[in-house]
This record gives structure tokens, sequence and C-alpha cells, in this order.
């Protein structure tokens, strides 16, 4: 339990508007997104400047008082919510810190505070003409701080990189309280450990981001949505090299889908349809965009469409021919999760294996799936173009949910000796948290995770910083 003397001071510290005990209030940041992790706090935090962040901070590490911090709480593994496992600590939420604060159109760059959503800076880039590339579902409220600390990738990743690609520099509270500084639209600057690269992806372990600056693009002007029918995801894969190949690299989003994850969204999503008339066994979406007007890539991409229709590498396909067309094709894919949860249990796998792997992690996981567990509907969907599958499970269909649900952890062990095997990553965007934290143990290199130790020791002696999440 808190000590009530800390709430008071805490409280106290926090100022008119920046705190609250009340339940109500706090309630829906207790709860996860997929509903499966539920946590409690007495008291949740809400700093609206990084001065007074600083100083609550620093009284907690005085007094050993566990912080875990939180944005849109979009989260999927069980980082942002206080109180797991029995653990007292106090939430922190960055929802007053929402504001844009530079946009420079000349340096390419956007600087935000942590709380501001990503759909925030993607508007505030196209109103000084410039792109801001970070495109997820969840982007109305994932925030600055959430996809820093989650590195977080979206549809773009194959084109722009992950959010670390995307991060200039930043702003943090360290676990004692200190400020650090790097915000900065500088391109290069050599002067030493990169502090906001190593806050990159720590999952709100290493301290709070309070600021951030990040790479703008110039806008995509001219962009072809297409939707395309394969045989298998190995054909979707020989797509991929021909089109980045035909269209002189200007493919910017590559994702896989299959005809079972299809019809839950039909199902269960409303306005949602299929963009063929006939069903097929997989499909691809893809974006070629450019930067500028060019009549040349139109005629490029028909002419490689025709050709692979004509050589059976592509069954049947649409381009959308109105933004209209091109949202309804990405609402489809978009759908793909919320889908899932309304057709019962998920067991889910974020991981990656080098690109030209995907087609056989997917028939080897399939495969072992199906071997042991029988009846569950194998869904995979996801990020084609950077390796990146979403490997979820359903459970089979009029089976209990909870029952399977139990499988949880054997599944998982199960896919992730395949992708490590494979040379792949347990976590390809949605980080441990507390959810992956026995399999990071289990298959991380030992001197790696005495590494990662190591800095969280130096940083945070006093192990408040979300202490759940990584290690435990
Ligand atoms: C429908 C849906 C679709 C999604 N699609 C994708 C996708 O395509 N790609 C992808 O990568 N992810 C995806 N996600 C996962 C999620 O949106 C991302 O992980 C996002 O980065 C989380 O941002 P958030 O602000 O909601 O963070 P939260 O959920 O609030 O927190 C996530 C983690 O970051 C930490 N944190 C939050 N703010 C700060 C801060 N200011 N300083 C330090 N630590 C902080 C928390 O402690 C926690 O560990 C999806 C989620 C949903 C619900």
């Amino acid at each position: 339990m808190i000590d009530r003397a800390h709430i008071d001071v805490l409280i106290e510290l926090a100022g008119a508007g920046g705190s609250t005990t009340d339940p109500a209030e706090i309630a829906p940041h207790l709860h996860e997104w997929r509903d499966k992790f539920n946590g409690r706090t007495p008291l949740m935090l809400m700093p609206s400047d990084t001065e007074t962040l600083s100083r609550l901070v620093s009284y907690c590490h005085k007094h050993r008082i566990a912080i875990v911090p939180q944005g849109g709480n979009t989260g999927l593994v069980g980082g942002g919510i206080p109180g797991l496992e029995g653990r007292d600590e106090v939430l922190v939420s960055l929802k007053r810190m929402t504001r844009i604060l530079d946009v420079d159109a000349q340096d390419f760059s956007i600087t935000a505070e942590a709380g501001a959503p990503v759909a925030t800076l993607q508007a505030a880039a196209a109103d000084a003409d410039r792109l801001f590339p970070l495109s997820l579902a969840s982007e109305g409220s994932c925030t600055v701080g959430g996809v820093i600390s989650t590195n977080a990738g979206g549809v773009h990743v194959l084109r722009y990189g992950t959010t670390r690609a995307l991060l200039m520099g930043l702003e943090a509270v360290l676990p004692t309280g200190a400020v650090v500084n790097s915000l900065s639209s500088l391109r290069k600057d050599n002067t030493g450990y990169n502090l906001a690269q190593l806050l990159a992806g720590a999952e709100g372990t290493l301290g709070i981001v309070t600021k951030a600056t990040f790479r703008l693009y110039p806008p995509e002007r001219q962009k072809h949505t297409c939707w395309l029918a394969v045989e298998s995801p190995a054909a979707a894969l020989s797509l991929l090299a021909s089109l980045r190949e035909a269209t002189g690299d200007r493919v910017s989003a590559f994702e896989l889908m299959p005809r079972v994850g299809l019809e839950m969204v039909f199902r269960h999503i409303p306005n949602t349809r299929d963009p063929l008339t006939a069903p097929y066994p997989w499909y691809v979406l893809t974006d070629v965009a450019t930067s500028r007007e060019d009549p040349g890539l139109a005629a490029a991409l028909d002419a490689w469409l025709e050709a692979r229709l004509e050589d059976g590498a592509i069954l049947d396909g649409a381009i959308a021919g109105t933004v209209a067309q091109a949202q309804d094709f990405w609402r489809v894919r978009e759908s793909m999760s919320e889908a899932q949860k309304h057709e019962g249990g998920s067991i889910k796998h974020d991981v990656s294996v080098p690109v030209s792997r995907v087609p056989a992690f997917l028939t080897r996981a399939t495969e072992a799936i199906e071997q042991t567990y029988p009846g569950a509907r194998v869904t995979p969907f996801g990020h084609l173009g950077d390796g990146n599958i979403h490997f979820n499970v359903m459970q089979p269909k009029d089976g209990d949910k909870q029952a399977f649900l139990n499988e949880w952890e054997g599944m998982n062990r199960l896919v992730h000796d395949i992708v490590t095997d494979m040379k792949g990553s347990i976590s390809a965007e949605h980080g441990i948290g507390t959810l992956k934290r026995g399999e990071l143990a289990r298959l991380k290199g030992q001197h790696d995770l005495d590494a990662m130790r190591a800095i969280k020791a130096a940083l945070d002696p006093h192990n408040i910083m979300n202490p759940g999440a990584l290690f435990g």
C-alpha cells in the first residue's frame, strides 16, 4: 500500500487539476484494450509540464514509490497498466501534455509534447504540407510518448522505418527526477550516447518522455492503393520484390491478409465489404506513393499488374479509383484486430522473421498449431513488407473461450521457439510489457539481458520506473 501521507504530498506537488483519486476517473486507465490486463492504483498524476513531473518523480525516487507512465493506453502487452501482480504503483498519465510545439517545414521536423495523439501530429504536418508517416490503427489515441516507448511500427515501416527511425531527439524525466534534453532537429550529432534512442523501446522503464522531435517527409501527392488476391504467402512475397522494382521503390505499405480474417471482418464490422467479387485464399493490400505527380508511375503500375495477372502471380485485383475507395480497402485491413475480438478468444503472437522467410514461418507455425491444438483457427495477418506477422490463433468454433485462453503460455512457447529457430523476434512492434517478460528471459541472450539490466540499474537505482515491465 502506498502511504496516505505520500499520496497527500504528491497531490500537493501536482497542483490544481494535476491528480485524481476518484476511482471512476481512474477506471478507464486500468484496463487494456484486449481486456487481458486489469490493474489498480489509488492515485493518477496528470502533470501539465515537465517541471512539475520532475518534482513528482524526484519525490517518488526519494521515497521508493513506483510509477507507471501511460499515454493513450493502446498498448497491448500490459506495460502501461499500474498495480498488476499486486504491485503498488502510482499512475502518471501524460493526458494534459498534448501540445504541438513546432512544425518546421524547412527542417522537415515536428516537435510535440508526449501526450499528443499521433493523429494530431499527422494533421499538423499536413497543414504545413508535410507528412508525418507513422500510421497505425490506434493513431487516434496512441501518443508521442507511447509510440516512442514501444518503438511502434505500423503500416509504413517498409518506406519510413519504425518510430526509432523517425525520432530526432527528446526531452525526458529520468527515474531520479533529472531532466535530460536532446530535443533538436539536428540531422547529425555525434556527441556520445544517444539518450533519445536509449529511451525508444524502453517501455517507460528508463524515464518518462515529455517532448519529442520527429522527422517529416514531403507529402505523398500521388498514391495508388491496390487490393490483390493471391494463392499463398509465397506468391505475395514474390510480388513485393517485383513491385518495388517496377515502381522505382515507391512501395510504402505491403500488408498480408488471409481469407479467414476477411470473413471475420465482414461478419463483425459494419460497412465493410469485399473489394472483389469472388473469394481467394490470401490478399495483399499495398500503397505505391510518390511525392510528386508522376503519370509514368500509374502506367508502370498498370503494366506490372497486367503482367502479374497474366503470369498468374495475381489471381485478381483492384486499384482504388477514389480516396474513399482506398479508405474502404484500408478499413478492412485496420479492422482485423477488432473483428477478432468479436469472434472469441484469440491468442496473439506479434513476431517477425527475415522477410524472405515469412512463407516458411507461416507453414511451419500453422502446422505446429493445427497438430497441437485441433480446431484452433490460425488467422495471421500483418506487415509482410517488414517480415512482421501478427500470428493470431482463434479459438475453435463453438469451443470454450476461457479453456482456449488458458493455453496462452504453452502456445506462445511453441510459436516463439519456431520464430527463434528462424532467427526472428518474439516482439516485432508491441514490446514486452508484462506479457512477454518470461519469454524475453527465456529467449534473449544472457549477455544482452545483463547489459539491459545494467543500464536499468544505472538510471533507476531504486527500480521505481515501471518495475513490472521488461524484467519484472
Ligand atoms: C487497434 C490497435 C492497433 C494497433 N496497431 C499497432 C501497429 O500497427 N503497430 C504498433 O507498433 N502498435 C500497434 N498497436 C499498439 C499500440 O498502439 C502502440 O504500442 C502504441 O505505441 C502505444 O501508445 P500509447 O500512447 O497508447 O501507449 P500506452 O499504451 O499508454 O503505453 C505503452 C507503453 O509505453 C509506456 N509509455 C507511455 N507513455 C510514455 C511516456 N510518455 N514516457 C515513457 N513511457 C511511456 C507505458 O508505460 C507502456 O509501457 C495497436 C494497438 C491497438 C489497440
